[in-house]
């Protein structure tokens, strides 16, 4: 498979659900043209549709008359417009539309600003739902900036009760997809099976899918609602945890030779480190040394908070690994962390005879087929690599161990991929963002876990402070003195994107405006436009003590170690996210001297952007720091970023709804138990489901 395919997955569509997966253009009412319309909304089959669920709901069973609407008041009314006036915007007059609506107790004005186009939707003599809140203005109530809907007199949908809304596109409409949905259910009502077991949902006292899908799409009541999400969260969390069940036994089902470790490797190495490691990394050692010797393949997490010292970790295995005659494979997501991987690999290494290789999309095709067939007749121990080493033509001679850094920033089947090349190969995946335990069984349920909460001896935390625009100046001073005492600096400036020179700009403007500024210190710049040669001495550079000031992007957020850099300062912080935040904070904090974090914080930033500073001003502990994410953010948003191309729906949107996640791991586990091969007779469907999962290639082919 190659890496690309992975990523096209359907955005929509967790449980197995139709017998036939019947292509979206055979359903009735959907043509060619509608098709790619439905396509953009990740609708691919009938099960899509079907799964389609509503992003909010309104209770149309009570409609309100205008003559007894009340100020203040949210309300629904049905009306007529018997009048509509559009006056244009006009030297810094908005634009307002206003009509008149009726029902048969009174009029009321409707009105709208700066929506000019609103007009052609609004026609004179036709009735709408009309949903907004109620103003005074003179002496006249209003009903301001109302959302509405056409009341459709051929239109057959019972739209009296509560009425579902779903994403839209340009091309569908909200009765289009209503409508689509219901004939779909009353179509194939025969072609949808269960795939939660009885005893489960008798249990849980769970709707069935029929009744379910019935409660999400045509609720007859906010419980109906309630009830039916509640299931299919259920549904989406026991299936993929018996999908991880499933994957770690079989990873579990060929023997391998074991592997004995030469310990006197790990003395060596441990000489050549010139630090003691700390009791949770020598726990962490035994454990992954315990993954690598045993006959049995396995993945672990290694989990531990920015600066803890995974690296040591995974190197001292991997050496070990190299040593018996094995090769290893360490995969991190930017060439800037694979250069300086190699580096550190090199000086942990001395002495002890290990061929060291890295491979980049960026190295000239020559040097690429020279480092295949290297790799391929096992002339190269340890490769170190970015996703250039998901490439087809890449193979081992005989792959034993896989380190992937940086977890986060691959997805699942990245690493499955990379896993593959050795028939036999353990993985290793380090995490530094700290995952709430609930999610952390989502997205890492297959894997053991090891945790490093410990710190190196002696390490400080930064100072960190959120600074007023107005007090630029004095931040300015403290590097000044800092850079005075010998120290180095980071300036990071927030990018959205830094595909187009244009929007590279801000930084590099910032970046002269800082040179006269700091006009006797040494000032570098680095972005994610220089080639890897230009990187590579800006970063060369600021390692050597040659560079005072790094202005640079988001391209340090990652992994790299300058310990004498202890001061960095965040342009426009409220653009990042707290674990970027706290990733960035981490780049400080890699020795013993005090370090100092600011934050230059703009007066006008949203409430929930101030939030997130604070967070970051008052903890330094990831798993703190992951919980408020959690709870800013919700579980829906998490998923996304923690594991691109991670199971990509999740209709679990609160804190609450993990709780359900517990429950579903539980029952995946007596399920599996039971039933390893899920043969049984009440597993049939179920059974379906998960291969439909597998053949789709989504996930979780055992490795
Ligand atoms: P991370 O967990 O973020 O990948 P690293 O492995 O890069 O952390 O280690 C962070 C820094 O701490 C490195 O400079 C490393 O050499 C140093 N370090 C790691 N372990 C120890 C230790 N036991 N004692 C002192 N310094 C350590
Ligand atoms: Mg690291």
């Amino acid at each position: 498979m190659k890496p690309e395919t992975l990523h096209a997955m359907p955005e929509k569509g967790c449980g197995y659900l139709c017998k036939k997966m019947i292509p979206i253009r055979y359903v009735k009412g959907v043509g060619p043209k509608r098709e790619k319309i439905l396509n953009r909304v990740g609708v691919f089959f009938l099960k899509d549709l079907l799964y389609y669920f509503p992003v909010r709901y309104q209770d149309r069973s009570h409609i309100e008359q205008i003559n007894l609407l009340e100020e203040g008041k949210t309300s629904l009314i049905r009306a007529e417009i018997t009048s509509l006036k559009v006056s244009q915007a006009f030297y810094g007059r908005k634009a307002t539309i206003r009509a008149s609506l009726r029902d048969s107790t009174g009029n009321i004005q409707g009105i709208w600003f700066n929506q000019p186009y609103l007009k052609d939707y609004l026609k004179i003599g036709l009735s709408y739902y009309f949903y907004g809140k109620i103003q005074r203005y003179n002496d006249r109530l209003q009903i301001v900036s109302a959302e509405f809907e056409r009341l459709n007199s051929e239109d057959d949908l019972d739209i009296s009760g509560i009425v579902a809304f779903y994403r839209l596109t340009q091309g569908l409409s909200q009765n289009n997809l209503r409508r689509l949905i219901r004939t779909c259910f009353s179509n194939y009502r025969n072609q949808i099976v269960e795939t939660i077991p009885f005893d489960i949902r008798k249990e849980y006292n769970f709707p069935n899918i029929l009744e379910a899908l019935s409660g999400i799409h045509s609720p007859a009541s906010f419980e109906d609602i309630k009830r039916s999400r509640q299931r299919f969260i259920f549904e989406e969390f026991f299936i993929m945890q018996i999908l991880l069940f499933r994957r770690k036994a079989e990873l579990r089902l060929k023997r391998r030779p074991a592997l004995s470790i030469d310990h006197s490797v790990v003395d060596k190495v441990k000489n050549n480190f010139g630090f003691t490691l700390t009791g949770d990394q020598e726990k962490a050692i035994c454990e992954v040394f315990s993954d690598v010797s045993s006959d049995l393949r396995n993945s672990r997490l290694l989990q531990g908070d920015v600066g803890s010292g995974k690296t040591v970790v995974a190197s001292i295995a991997a050496f070990c690994v190299a040593r018996s005659g094995f090769q290893v494979a360490f995969m991190v997501p930017t060439e800037v962390l694979a250069i300086q991987h190699k580096k550190t690999l090199e000086g942990l290494a001395k002495g002890l005879d290990l061929k060291i290789d890295i491979i980049t999309s960026g190295l000239a095709i020559k040097k690429r087929k020279d480092i295949y067939a290297k790799l391929s007749q096992g002339k190269i121990d340890i490769i170190v690599g970015t996703h250039a080493l998901l490439n087809e033509d890449l193979r081992f001679k005989n792959l034993r161990f896989v380190v992937v850094d940086e977890q986060h920033r691959f997805g699942v089947a990245q690493r499955a991929l990379l896993a593959r090349k050795g028939i036999d190969a353990d993985i290793l995946v380090m995490s530094a963002t700290p995952i709430p335990r609930s999610l952390a069984l989502t997205l890492y349920g297959d894997l053991e876990v090891s945790l490093i909460k410990e710190y190196p001896k002696g390490r400080k935390f930064a100072r960190t402070e959120i600074v007023k625009e107005k007090e630029r100046g004095k931040v300015y001073e403290f590097i000044r003195q800092k850079v005075q005492e010998g120290r180095q600096v980071y300036i990071i400036y927030a990018l959205v994107e830094e595909s187009s020179q244009e929007d590279l700009y801000p930084a590099v403007q910032m970046y002269e405006r800082l040179v006269k500024e700091f006009k006797s210190l040494r000032l570098g710049l680095l972005h994610g436009r220089l080639d890897s040669r230009q990187k590579q001495s800006v970063l060369n550079n600021f390692k050597n003590n040659e560079i005072d000031i790094l202005v640079s992007t988001l391209v340090v957020e990652v992994g790299l170690d300058i310990p004498n850099a202890t001061v960095m300062v965040v342009e426009n912080p409220e653009r990042f996210g707290l674990a970027q935040l706290h990733q960035l904070r981490g780049r400080i904090t890699r020795s013993n001297l005090p370090s100092y974090f600011f934050m230059i914080a703009k007066k006008d930033i949203y409430s929930s952007a101030r939030k997130r500073l604070e967070v970051i001003a008052e903890t330094c502990d990831g798993f703190k720091i992951a919980e408020q994410d959690l709870e800013l953010r919700g579980p829906g948003d998490l998923f996304g970023t923690l594991q691109a191309g991670y199971l990509p729906t999740s209709i679990a949107s609160s804190q609450d709804d993990l709780k359900i996640l517990e429950t579903a791991r539980s029952r995946a586990f007596k399920v599996i138990k039971k039933d390893p091969y899920l043969e049984l007779r009440q597993h049939k469907e179920l059974n379906s489901a998960i291969k439909e999962y597998i053949d789709k290639g989504l996930l979780w082919q055992a490795s």
